[in-house]
């Protein structure tokens, strides 16, 4: 059964009125894992500075963690109130129980929290963004240095929210032991900017880190062909886990942004990972919310997720979408570019 760490500290992070990134959030996932996960608080404690300090510079969580206090704006998109630190404290305390959690054998771990994370880099601000996009510490990556620091040899980033997760991207760029990949809207039409094909990695991490940017409009039929390639690439890596940077705002709903997937899309997600479980080609996975701004879809596909996690095959909660043939001919030259770098590595 899918485990879900939840704390009412993820709650305790607000965000000015009309702020897409609200408390609510986390609500409606709960509310659609209503009977179908174990639902646990964090079990273990550990130090916020110490444990964020993984993945980011010491002098900017102390500057966050300062401007708790006081609360206020780390830029135009990203705000820190009052409870921002309690939230960060319940999200790093989860980050280590799933940790735990995998090392002991579960093989499905949802964490429901905020903020979220995938924007936020090294210094905070990553790879030029103009903010941080509602991200303070980056939750995806704090929990891999936990996987690789607890004994796993590697593990794979797979970050199917609608933007480019640039925080990650910078954070694991030169290394081969977090394996990046990402699927996301087409860098010229959204927020960061980032996240083209030929950013492959560097050093180490050449051929580790994988850009699918879509362009908008991208429906179903397009996205299940992506899928191919990239569970191929995760079969030759062998990740120990799969950390899933779970953002529900590639859904056709979103008021952000301007892909065309259904939740049918999510849940081939869902079915891939659990095949690479089932088969052995990696130990067990974890989700940790990403963005996401319509109520419902989170609702709904935190409610897939769990029933894919126990088990169930087949789930109809919408019907798929497909592409137009104009936007087919710009996911095409993508798809050749892609095949024509990625040939030499997976
Ligand atoms: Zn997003």
């Amino acid at each position: 059964m899918l485990v879900t760490v939840h704390d009412e500290g993820y709650l305790r992070h607000e965000t000015p009125s009309n702020h897409p990134e609200s408390p609510n959030r986390v609500l409606s996932a709960l509310s659609g894992l209503s009977g179908l996960a174990k639902v646990i608080k964090p079990m273990v404690n550990v130090d916020l500075i110490e444990t964020a300090g993984l993945v980011h510079e010491y002098h900017y969580v102390e500057y966050v963690t300062s401007l708790c206090a006081t609360g206020g704006w780390l830029d135009q998109d990203t705000y820190v109130s009052k409870g921002t630190c309690d939230a960060l404290n319940s999200s790093v305390n989860a980050l280590a129980t799933a940790v735990n959690l995998l090392k002991s054998g579960v093989r499905y771990v949802y964490l429901p929290l905020r903020p979220p994370g995938h924007h936020a880099g090294f210094r905070g601000r990553a790879l030029m963004a103009s903010t941080q996009g509602f991200c303070i510490l980056n939750n995806a990556a704090i929990i891999s240095s936990l996987l690789l620091k607890g004994g796993a040899s590697r593990v794979a980033v797979l970050d199917i929210d609608a933007h480019h997760g640039n925080g990650t991207q910078e954070i694991f760029y030169n290394t081969s032991r977090v394996f990046y990949i990402s699927t996301h809207q087409d860098p010229r039409t959204l927020y960061p900017g980032t996240g083209y094909v030929n950013e492959t990695g560097v050093g180490d991490g050449e051929g580790f880190n994988m850009n699918i940017p879509l362009p908008p409009m991208t429906g179903d039929d397009l996205y299940k062909i992506i899928l191919r390639p990239i569970e191929n690439a995760l079969r030759e890596y062998k990740p120990d886990y799969v950390v899933v940077s779970l953002g529900f705002d590639a859904h056709y709903l979103d008021p952000l942004t301007n892909l065309n997937l259904s939740l049918n899309s999510y849940i081939e997600v869902f079915l891939m990972i659990r095949r690479l479980i089932n088969e052995g080609v990696t130990g067990g996975s974890v989700y940790v919310l990403e963005g996401g701004y319509n109520s419902d879809v989170i609702k709904q596909g935190s409610r897939a997720l769990a029933m894919v996690s126990n088990g169930v095959d087949s789930i109809r909660i919408e019907d798929p979408t497909r592409t137009d043939a104009g936007v087919v001919k710009y996911f095409n030259k993508m798809i050749e570019q892609h095949k024509a770098l990625f040939t030499q590595y997976w």
